[in-house]
């Protein structure tokens, strides 16, 4: 074949090129942060309708028949955003990443409501949960917000969360949809875009990050859940969080902030009975009035179950310093968990040397500090 037939022929690089810019594919590979299937076929198909006479024939409970493009992802040396079980501790960061949620009211009518005292949002099955976002300073150019859903409890964590089969396959709120397995959507952009982690599987969803209106002092972003935690062959009654993490453009971490999530059909109604709970076992009744359960009561009552160190227990600390205090020991206590014995037993004798030496640390005051916060 001479070079005069390579240049006429009628695929040649320069024309694939202008095909390709026609298309407006240069722009798309510009705009994702991360590929999936997911975010193709959603930038792809902005109206969520394929062309008439399409047919494909896509079983409809599952994101993995979603054919994956051709074109070779531009940012596949990129690490995996997230790791197996993705954290849940707040992290403001240097840009002091905020969550302010509108409490609203209890009343009936309520199709979303939060909880200050349970740190947790109650909201009914695809209604808008209104999230603002806070920041100290204006994060880089490019930055995305990514809303993540992870079973609450350690012996569900391990799965992913997805709406059930029901809700999936169901034409109510899926009008168009390709992302139909996703329990989170974000309303009211048309940046957003649905990823399932190639790795984990885990679903999340992502939006650019945009500063405040001018006059406002945060961005607000539109959440839905789609499946009632009730839901059968979905959460299945497991309790969920959200994380919704600020990131860079490439997918580092800026901030994070973690809050629980029940979808159900009376939010103001649910939300109102677990704070009665709460506050009867923290000794307040709902009319101020002090019932007092001393601290042994509450630890026979958690021993009386059966022993399991696997099992999660919250602990509501009043007190910022004090919170701070215990998830210090929490967090050494679980590091020892991990420790073998010897390792442990050589550490200690490691410190002990160490004291010997610079006799600076004063065991007895951070003991102290203990017991006022009991
Ligand atoms: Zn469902």
């Amino acid at each position: 074949m001479g070079d005069q037939e390579l240049l006429d022929l009628p695929m040649s690089q320069g024309k694939f090129e202008q095909i390709w810019g026609d298309l407006g594919f240069g722009e798309l590979i510009k705009e994702l942060p991360r590929t999936n299937s997911d975010a193709w076929l959603t930038a792809a198909l902005p109206d969520g309708h394929f062309p008439d006479g399409l047919d494909l024939d896509l079983p409809e409970n599952t994101d993995a028949a979603v054919p994956a493009p051709d074109v070779a992802p531009v940012v596949d040396s990129l690490p995996p955003p997230a790791t197996v079980v993705p954290s849940t501790t707040d992290y403001p960061g240097e840009y002091d990443f905020q969550l302010r949620f509108n409490q609203s009211s209890t009343t009936k009518s309520a199709t979303s409501t939060y909880s200050q005292m349970l740190n947790k949002l109650y909201c009914q099955l695809a209604k808008t949960c209104p999230v603002d976002i806070l920041v100290g300073r204006e994060p880089p150019k490019g930055a995305i917000l990514r809303a993540t859903a992870i079973y609450k409890k350690s012996e569900h964590v391990s799965e992913v969360v997805i709406r059930c089969p029901h809700h999936q396959s169901i034409a109510e709120n899926n009008e168009g949809v390709s992302h139909r397995s996703h329990l989170i959507r974000v309303e009211g952009s048309q940046r957003v875009q649905y990823h399932e982690d190639p790795n984990t599987k885990r679903h999340s969803v992502t939006l650019p990050y945009e500063s405040p209106q001018l006059g406002s002092v945060v961005t607000t972003i539109l959440l839905n859940f789609m499946c009632n935690s009730s839901c059968m062959g979905g959460m299945n009654r497991r309790p969920i969080l959200t994380i919704l993490t600020m990131e860079t453009f490439e997918g580092q971490v800026l901030g994070r902030r973690c809050f629980e999530v029940r979808v159900c059909a009376c939010p103001g109604r649910d939300r109102k009975t677990e704070e009665v709970n709460l506050k009867k076992i923290t000794g307040e009744t709902v009319t101020g009035t002090k019932r007092k359960i001393t601290p042994e009561d509450q630890i026979s009552d958690q021993l009386a179950g059966p022993e399991s160190t696997d099992e999660i227990y919250i602990l509501h600390i009043r007190g910022k310093e004090r919170f701070e205090m215990l998830r210090t020991i929490n967090a050494s206590l679980e590091l020892m968990h991990m420790m073998p014995v010897a390792d442990q037993e050589k550490y200690r004798q490691k410190r002990n040397t160490l004291k010997l030496d610079q006799a600076s640390l004063q065991p007895k005051s951070g003991k102290k500090r203990l017991k006022d916060s009991d």
